[in-house]
């Protein structure tokens, strides 16, 4: 047998592979140059039509045949082959590595037909002006350039949308991490909801100004969660598909049906609060044996009463209205607790998440005042906002 790995070949090339990031930033950008050179040869050989000697259709047929490249790759080669041949100013700095393969790849997307002429003009100014930029900088300062070429460029195209992108991943320990890019109008209305929706509790309040930021855009979430026109009603349960084993339903922890992913404890028990449950009864061997119908935890009509006596959060301290919030189990609803008017009170989204999370004890004294107890002894108080019924509703019949 013969194997295709023979490790002695990786020793011969130790010296390349066992680097300092220093030495790595230094082979990166040797390989970016020769890359540059590639593509202009590229654009020579295309030029010259060589490439139909034995019988290729296209230049990226020949690359698709001749150097194994799938199509969308050689499409790359060759777009990048045309700019660096059209303009002397970027292939220049393609070379030297004044530019990098990624500038030149934001450099591609002003590349247009209709801006080939301006392009041209501009091309040394514009080289300039991005030498000292990384990739997403560089990626904003080219968007600018095509809207001020569009403005200029008289033609029927459509301008040019301004560009947004979101790019996240969830680390190890379940957070989600990110990174965004959003045009001036983008800025102006996320900036806009940031400070509506940043809340501050005074002199009790022990977040710094980072932590109330992400509180907010924890709020904005949920809200939009809460209140989008996905299906016409004013308050969306989360339709829950989660996987649930009936003997752990005390400490729950279920499986995100559509992810398959765990969903931890205090997260899972806030959403069973208030949702729209899907029952799928499953045989022993788990093959699904039917579906039972949707049912709310909480039927929307006792939801209104017990917003029209809370009048929006009842965590001691929090503003939001009742948009922000969903009913809360006092006495939680995987421990048997009943969905009814004493047993419920409105919590946002953010401090429904936290009772669960830090198992906080919620009880009432005299007249719907909320008393939260702490794991600590700690007790503070929150009084109804809105008009408490004179008398207590009663169930509906069924
Ligand atoms: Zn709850
Ligand atoms: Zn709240």
């Amino acid at each position: 047998m013969c194997s295709i790995v023979d490790m002695e070949v990786l020793d011969r090339f130790a010296d390349q592979i066992l680097v300092t990031p220093t030495e790595l930033a230094a082979c990166w950008a040797e390989l970016e140059q020769q890359l540059a050179v590639f593509a202009l040869a590229v654009a020579h050989v295309e030029g010259g039509g060589a490439w139909a000697d034995d019988g290729s259709v296209t230049m990226r047929a020949w690359m698709r045949t001749h150097l194994r490249m799938s199509d969308i790759d050689a499409g790359v080669w060759l777009r990048r082959a045309g700019l660096l041949n059209r303009y002397d100013a970027f292939a220049e700095c393609a070379v030297t590595g004044a530019l990098s393969s990624s500038q030149l790849r934001e450099l591609e997307r002003c590349d247009r037909r209709k801006y080939r002429r301006l392009l041209g003009e501009l091309q040394e100014d514009l080289a300039a002006d991005i030498a000292d930029l990384d990739a997403a900088q560089t990626a904003l300062a080219c968007d600018l350039w095509r809207q001020r070429a569009g403005a200029l460029v008289d033609d029927d195209e459509p301008a040019v949308e301004p560009r947004r992108t979101l790019n996240t991943a969830v680390a190890g320990d379940g957070h989600l991490l990110g990174r965004f890019s959003l045009d001036p109008a983008g800025r102006f209305e996320f900036e806009t909801a940031i400070d509506n929706a940043v809340t501050w509790h005074g002199k009790q309040e022990t977040r710094t100004a980072e932590e109330r930021r992400g509180d907010a855009l924890f709020d904005i979430v949920a809200f939009f969660n809460l209140n989008h026109a996905g299906n016409g009603t004013p308050r969306h349960h989360p339709h829950l598909s989660m996987s649930m084993d009936i003997t752990t339903l005390d400490a729950p922890s279920a499986v995100n049906d559509q992810t398959g992913e765990l969903i931890d404890t205090g997260c899972a028990g806030t959403k069973l609060c208030d949702c729209i449950i899907h029952t799928i009864l499953r045989a022993p061997d788990g093959t699904p044996l039917s579906f039972g119908r949707a049912t709310y935890t909480v039927p929307r009509h006792l939801f209104k009463q017990v917003a029209a006596r809370d009048g929006g959060c009842r965590f001691p301290g929090c503003s939001r209205p009742v948009k922000f919030t969903e009913a809360h189990h006092i006495h939680w609803w995987e421990h048997h607790g009943t969905t009814d008017y004493p047993n419920l009170a409105l919590l946002c989204s953010r401090h429904h998440h936290l009772v669960h999370r830090i198992d906080l004890r919620l009880e009432w004294i005299n007249n719907w005042d909320l008393q939260i107890t702490w794991p600590d002894g700690t007790q503070r108080v929150s009084q109804p906002r809105g008009a408490p019924p004179t008398r207590r509703p009663q169930p509906r019949a069924a």
